[in-house]
């Protein structure tokens, strides 16, 4: 069992909430369920209608982890049959309430607004005199007056028809100290309002912001009965910035609102000392000349910014800055269970939610779980890449629910509930991972024979870190000793010192492979490495087995000699006095002076002589892949059945660095191997639907030899032409640790590659340049 250092974030569920186009009531609703809960004021409202484009750019925008109906239309519910995997993790029939068990009444199921009064409460207020009155402000209205639905989606309301279990006008009244203020029929907008804390701005105290886009104050210019600005309004709100709406046919009741809120900006500090501080004058088309009266007539030090929101599909909004709880470290174990690792760990304390009183155990809170290192759990990952179509099967996977779990940006958000006390993930496995994106992009795969074989191959070569084992293969004079090697045969151990040895051996000499007592790495080392991982099998010679020749050997566990028949060191033998077992191949190296009497055959999964299809060359490119994606998620060769039967010898994806999920898929071939038109083809068939999805898709070609053949070139730069980017290994790129290390003095782009666009441009430069 490991045990591992990740960090945790708790932050509030992502609620979308879905009104119906152009119906303001729906909205006004929308406004009154958020102000009920933690991170209300981030959540979007989302409007559908016969166009679901302006809908899906919202969910995909705002990353929303759960669809909330406000209102039921067939849109509606068109568009969260169209997303099952956003479900609430228990589907509530009645939007975001669960029933208490003792009074029947209503309880929100997501964390609410009363955990946070209460620990106010503890902290700050309760010690406090009796006339006291702290910052926040109740904010009421007459439901006749014409703008009353800008109220409400300003500052926030507490419905009273959900018949709920909780008083939320009072909790925030009495726990907060807060004072109340009317707004009367047409009256003017009291100033004191800019500064003060209103209900749906106490939603997102607590929370702080991370990465995206967020301004610190503004204006928003808008009709009070325009449907479109007053979702505007809320998104952009919700993303982060800052804004007052102001509806601009209402002016009068502003005025001096208006003022103090431009001077109140004035005084305020920049966030960011490094960019310029302006004030925000936000508006869709159609308002520009009331936004500019506004900006001439209003006088503030600090420039304005004159903004028209570009409507996407109705709604216009930049990327969304991510709202967290305070961020701590935690430890996790790792386990084994159902034959794959299972990771289990203990969640810190929720130091932002009130430690008693009220019933909060069973409401829903999200967990952002970034775990630093996988090297406990290799060949699986908890990181998966940023794509929110796979969360029903991130969620199977990982948490054997279908529900609970959200993809992140860096990593994964695990829905649970405030009075869970720790977790279990199980990390996704790559390999299904890889077959998963592809059957998302519509391409079915499987792994194929030689797939299995390499993998096999790898993963024979030891426990940790298999893939790293297998750089023995770059030595050219293994190669070469397996060529040559027929089925059959048996070599001498000088003869096969001697093929290892003489081709160009000493650009190898740095190589590690294991750790040895000397600096140079040897023919010897390389040789007894491959009788080590049982890749060579010794054979005795006849004369010697027959005389029963014997030969002293050092136990390696307790020192004590034994004279042993030679025979013995072609099998594993247990010392009869510390009982350890040993594989004694590995040590006729040192322990045998002369070694004429033995002989080598190739074993195991090299022992026929198919070129272990193709293997060797695969594992040669993943291990240059190795050295420049981290972690490196990769497949052996996938069979694509359904894509006139082609294949690919190979597949690795980059989602660590840039916005983009990237795919490798190639061929890889040895010497005798020849990349033709016909396999390009194909790829490029897999390649098309990869990108149809959204994956930027790579074709990897690569060669044990020093040049590709002038056709393939000619192929290549076919490719690159018609915009195919191209990844390209020859020994140059296989043959040293690092892949690009030969090549320094080339004019290399990128001396340091991260992605896989980074080693396609290296590519062009090598090999496709005109003169190259
Ligand atoms: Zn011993």
């Amino acid at each position: 069992m490991a045990t591992i250092n990740l960090s945790v974030k708790y932050r509030p569920v992502r609620i979308g909430f879905l009104v119906r186009d152009q119906v303001i009531d729906d909205v006004v609703k929308a406004a009154g369920l958020s102000t009920l809960l933690c991170g209300g004021i981030r959540n979007p409202i989302i409007p559908v209608g016969t166009n679901r484009s302006a809908a899906d750019y919202l969910i995909q925008l705002f990353s929303v982890d759960v669809l909330v109906a406000v209102s039921q239309s067939a849109e509606i519910k068109a568009l969260m049959d169209a997303n099952p995997f956003l479900r609430s993790p228990h589907d509530y029939g009645n939007g975001i309430f669960h029933e208490d068990w003792h009074t029947k009444k209503n309880v929100p199921a997501y964390v609410d607004i009363i955990n946070i009064v209460d620990l106010w409460w503890e902290k700050e207020i309760r010690h406090k005199a009796e006339d006291f009155k702290s910052n926040c402000v109740l904010v009421r209205w007459m439901p006749e007056d014409p703008i009353a639905h800008v109220f409400a989606v300003q500052f926030g309301y507490y419905p009273t028809e959900h018949d709920l279990l909780g008083d939320f006008n009072q909790a925030f009244v009495r726990g907060l100290k807060a004072k109340e203020m009317t707004i009367s029929l047409n009256g003017h907008v009291d100033e004191a309002l800019t500064t003060h804390i209103t209900p749906i701005k106490f939603t997102g105290l607590e929370l702080d912001a991370h990465n995206g886009w967020r301004r610190d104050g503004g204006i928003y210019v808008g009709d009070e009965d325009n449907f479109a600005d007053l979702v505007t309004f809320w998104n952009l709100r919700a993303s982060g910035s800052g804004l007052f709406f102001f509806p601009k046919k209402q002016m009068v009741r502003f005025k001096r609102l208006l003022e103090e809120y431009f001077s109140e900006l004035d005084r305020r500090k920049p966030a960011n000392l490094n960019l310029m501080d302006s004030v925000a004058v936000c508006y869709l088309d159609g308002s520009e000349s009331e936004a500019l009266d506004i900006c001439n007539t209003f006088k503030t030090t600090k420039p304005k910014a004159l903004t028209l929101v570009h409507e996407v599909g109705g709604i216009a909004v930049p990327r969304p800055a991510e709202y967290y709880y305070d961020a701590q470290q935690t430890l996790a174990n790792v386990d084994q269970a159902y034959g794959r690792p299972v990771v289990t760990l203990g969640l810190p304390n929720k130091l932002f939610l009130s430690p008693r009183g009220y019933p909060n155990d069973r409401q829903h809170l999200v967990v952002s779980l970034d775990f630093h290192s996988e090297l406990d759990f290799p060949n699986h990952t908890l990181k998966p890449p940023f794509l929110r179509q796979l969360n029903e099967f991130y969620s199977r996977e990982v948490a054997f629910d279908p529900w609970t779990i959200r993809v992140e940006r860096q990593g994964l958000a695990y829905i649970t509930d405030c009075g869970d006390a720790s977790i279990r993930v199980y990390p996704l496995p790559h390999q299904k991972l890889i077959e998963t994106v592809f059957e998302a992009a519509g391409v079915k795969t499987r792994m194929s024979q030689p797939g299995l074989l390499a993998d096999q191959i790898i993963k024979s070569m030891r426990e940790t870190a298999p893939l790293e084992a297998c750089r023995v293969f770059k030595v050219r004079g293994v190669r070469k000793l397996f060529r040559e090697l027929s089925e059959d045969a048996a070599i001498k151990w000088n003869d096969a010192l001697r093929v290892i040895g003489t081709e160009q051996f000493s650009r190898f000499k740095d190589l590690y492979i294991e750790s040895r007592d000397h600096r140079d790495l040897e023919p010897g080392d390389v040789l007894t490495f491959l009788i080590k991982k049982r890749i060579l099998r010794p054979r005795l010679n006849f004369l010697e087995r027959v005389l029963r020749r014997r030969q002293l050997f050092k136990c390696r566990g307790c020192g004590l000699g034994s004279n042993l028949l030679m025979a013995t060191f072609e099998s594993a033998w247990v010392c009869p006095f510390c009982r350890l077992n040993q594989f004694l191949p590995e040590y006729i190296g040192v322990v045998f002076n002369n070694k004429a009497m033995w002989r080598f055959q190739k074993s195991g999964l090299f022992a026929k002589d198919n070129n272990q299809e193709g293997a060797v060359p695969v594992v040669l490119s993943l291990l240059a892949f190795a050295r420049i994606l981290d972690p490196l998620v990769y497949s052996t060769a996938l069979d694509f059945p359904l894509e006139k039967n082609s294949e690919s010898d190979l597949c690795v994806l980059q989602y660590h660095f840039g916005e983009d999920v990237e795919i490798g898929i190639g061929e890889c071939k040895s010497d005798g191997g020849r990349i033709t038109e016909a396999k390009v083809c194909n790829l490029k068939t897999v390649r098309g639907k990869l990108q149809g999805f959204g994956l930027e898709t790579y074709l990897v070609f690569a060669r044990t030899t020093d040049a590709f053949s002038p056709e393939e070139i000619e192929l290549f730069r076919g490719l690159v032409g018609e915009r195919v980017p191209v990844i390209l290994f020859t020994n140059g790129e296989l043959e040293p640790y690092d892949p690009y290390w030969r090549s320094v003095d080339k004019g290399l782009p990128l001396r340091h590659p991260l992605t896989l666009a980074d080693m396609a441009r290296n590519s062009e430069v090598l090999y496709l340049r005109a003169n190259s």
